[in-house]
């Protein structure tokens, strides 16, 4: 089998969230998964933790506020391990613990990961260290991004953002909201802008928290953006509707946060393969690496062709972050994982269910809840089925008018 050695440097990192994963998250885990919409508070002194973790580190940290594209290709073919590769196997460690949790965790949400991405020096400066929230989806527009209908007007040294947002992961939770609004729809999506909303704002109104399937210790919120006042500088990049970047720059931002989704996926992926090796060899089923799949038991042979998905999802998930850590254009790469990971997790989560029976789909396990967490992972941040179309317009060089 293939296998990455982890970079020394960062093996500290990956076994202190494997630390936290295991001591905080594990035994917490099915009490927030009952207790939907209460807040997990045992996360606040954790989340401090990672802050002071991140603020002493120069090679990033284990959470989403740690991406930033790398604006240079070292030329001379050095090979840089920076923060995007951290956060993916901070992230793989914190999700085999609890994706759950980890999506609630304070400061590291994926508007952080977005602010992080294309903020300006002074927006970092003004907005770190705030829980940010993302705002893309709306009730009219879920993968297709370009169809969104919530308004930002200048009026003054304001924009006045109106509009609904659907969906919004630790909206309630989170202190600041990154929401996508359009300076004039009739020009397209040249016109999306990012825009900072501070969650106190009185523009901002909760409409209702989502019941869901999994990852319920997560909060998901709806929102009515009504009248609501945001200072100029709280657009992210650029202003120019003309300018033909912009769209693409907002959308640059899922460069950097696919791969951390990805990893999302790879961490649930991995903590089912283990439980269910367990159960196994609690049933007297072992794995022999030295014999074909074939001839071994079913079990065997089912449980090794996940384990082979497992391995390239992860192998495709670190790629992706090296190659955001290294500057180069990875949006293909970021696709793939997105598309690999979601889908192998979905599919592995519910394989370990599966093989372990009864075992499997009880409480008293938590593979029946990583099987119910699975599904977003392949849904948010871009379905399966849209990564596959970036993944086909990318390699036949097609537009998105070109194949839809
Ligand atoms: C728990 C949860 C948390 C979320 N968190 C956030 C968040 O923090 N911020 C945010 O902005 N959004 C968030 N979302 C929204 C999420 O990103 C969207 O649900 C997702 O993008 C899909 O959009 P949709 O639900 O409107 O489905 P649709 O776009 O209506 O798609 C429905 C189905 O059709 C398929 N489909 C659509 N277009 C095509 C096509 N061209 N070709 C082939 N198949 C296609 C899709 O893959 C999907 O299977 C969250 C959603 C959930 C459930």
């Amino acid at each position: 089998m293939i296998n990455l050695e982890i970079p020394k440097k960062f093996q500290p990192l990956a076994s202190q969230a494997n630390q936290v994963a295991t001591e905080v998250f594990r035994p917490i885990s099915r009490k927030y998964d009952e207790a939907e919409h209460a807040y997990p508070k045992e996360l606040d002194m954790l989340a401090s933790l990672i802050d002071g973790m991140n603020e002493g580190s120069d090679i990033g940290g284990a959470g989403a506020a740690g991406v930033r594209r790398e604006s240079r290709d070292d030329g001379d073919g050095a090979n840089r391990n920076g923060s995007n590769l951290s956060t993916v196997l901070g992230i793989i460690e914190l999700c085999w613990g609890d994706v759950g949790l980890l999506l609630s965790m304070p400061r590291q949400g994926l508007g952080n990961s977005a602010i992080a991405s294309v903020a300006t020096e002074e927006q970092l400066e003004r907005y770190g260290g705030k829980w940010a929230a993302m705002a893309i989806t709306e009730p009219e527009a879920g993968s297709d991004s370009a169809a969104i209908r919530t308004t930002a007007r200048l009026d003054g040294d304001e924009y006045v953002l109106n509009g609904e947002k659907i969906f919004v992961t630790s909206g309630d939770r989170a202190e600041l909201i990154v929401v996508w609004a359009s300076l004039d729809p009739s020009k397209g999506r040249a016109a999306i802008k990012s825009f900072i909303v501070e969650r106190d704002n009185p523009g901002l109104k909760l409409d209702r928290l989502e019941h869901k399937l999994g990852i319920r210790a997560s909060d998901t919120a709806n929102f009515i953006l009504q009248d609501c006042r945001v200072p100029k500088e709280a657009l992210l990049g650029s202003s120019e509707v003309e300018d033909k970047q912009g769209f693409g720059g907002a959308m640059q931002t899922f460069d950097n946060t696919r791969p951390l989704v990805a990893a999302m996926a790879v961490g649930v992926t991995r903590a089912s393969l283990e439980r269910a090796r367990e159960l196994l060899a609690e049933a007297g089923v072992e794995i022999d690496y030295a014999l074909p799949a074939l001839s071994q038991p079913a079990a065997v042979s089912r449980f090794l062709e996940m384990e082979a998905d497992f391995e390239a999802a992860r192998l495709l998930t670190l790629q992706a972050a090296w190659m955001a850590d290294n500057g180069k254009p990875n949006s293909l790469q970021a696709s793939m994982a997105k598309a690999k990971a979601g889908r192998t997790c979905v599919d592995v989560s519910l394989g370990c269910v599966e093989l372990c029976g009864a075992a499997g789909y009880g409480e008293d396990e938590l593979l029946e809840k990583w099987a119910r967490d699975a599904k977003i992972l392949d849904i948010f941040e871009g379905t399966q089925q849209i990564q596959l179309l970036i993944v086909a317009r990318q390699l036949l060089g097609k537009s998105s008018a070109e194949l839809r």
